[in-house]
């Protein structure tokens, strides 16, 4: 059983672009109540439930609390957006490096669609602050935003470090939403 119905989006686009593999260490933003954690915990055998395949890892961040959940490490009451949460992030991962990043972040909305789209887009820029820091090259990162003025930029700047990027609308997500999910992969290193 799912935590929350948002789980039900992770399952749909890892069943088409399978980013969760076994052995893979996944970092999860925006993470309580923890839905997508369950999905990456069984997908990357972080429990190591299955003892034939290589065990991963899941990392798990909000500003809430996130009940704990097996083969999970959970930062509860940490800003993803900040340094010295990535800092403690590089600690936790194996080598101090992911895989992939998934973020499924929301500011709490205020009703503006506007402000509501802007804060959200600002947030996604500074996980491109984190994959400079953790993601392998060739890594992924899944992000949600609300679609607005400045989801362009931010593709553009998606583009700029990783080889293809998309954008996803999956059916579990409400047709009426402005809610989309940029996914990008295949991560190569900035240039300095
Ligand atoms: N994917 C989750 C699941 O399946 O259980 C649901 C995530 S919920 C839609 C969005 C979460 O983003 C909220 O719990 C919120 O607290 C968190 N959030 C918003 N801003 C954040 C930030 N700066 N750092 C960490 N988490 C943040």
């Amino acid at each position: 059983n799912f935590r929350c119905r948002s789980a039900f989006k992770l399952l749909e686009i890892d069943d088409k672009f399978r980013l969760l593999q076994p052995g893979c260490s996944v970092v999860d933003c925006g993470a309580s109540p923890g839905a997508w954690s369950q999905v990456a915990v069984h997908r990357v055998n972080s429990a190591g439930t299955d003892p034939a395949a290589p065990p991963g890892t899941v990392v798990g961040i909000d500003l809430l609390h996130i009940p704990p959940l097996d083969g999970a490490h959970f930062l509860s009451c940490h800003d993803v957006t900040i340094p010295p949460t990535h800092a403690k992030l590089l600690e936790l991962l194996p080598g101090g490096q992911a895989h992939v990043i998934l973020s499924d972040m929301a500011p709490n909305a205020s009703g503006f669609r506007e402000m509501d789209h802007v804060k959200l887009i600002t947030m996604c820029f500074s996980l491109l602050d984190l994959a400079e820091k953790i993601l392998l090259p060739g890594g992924s990162l899944l992000c949600k935003y609300w679609d607005g003025i400045l989801a362009h930029e931010l593709q553009e700047k998606l583009s700029r470090v990783f080889n293809s990027v998309q954008t996803l609308k999956p059916n579990a997500s409400r047709k009426d939403s402005a809610e989309r999910y940029f996914l990008a992969r295949i991560y190569k290193k900035p240039e300095k």
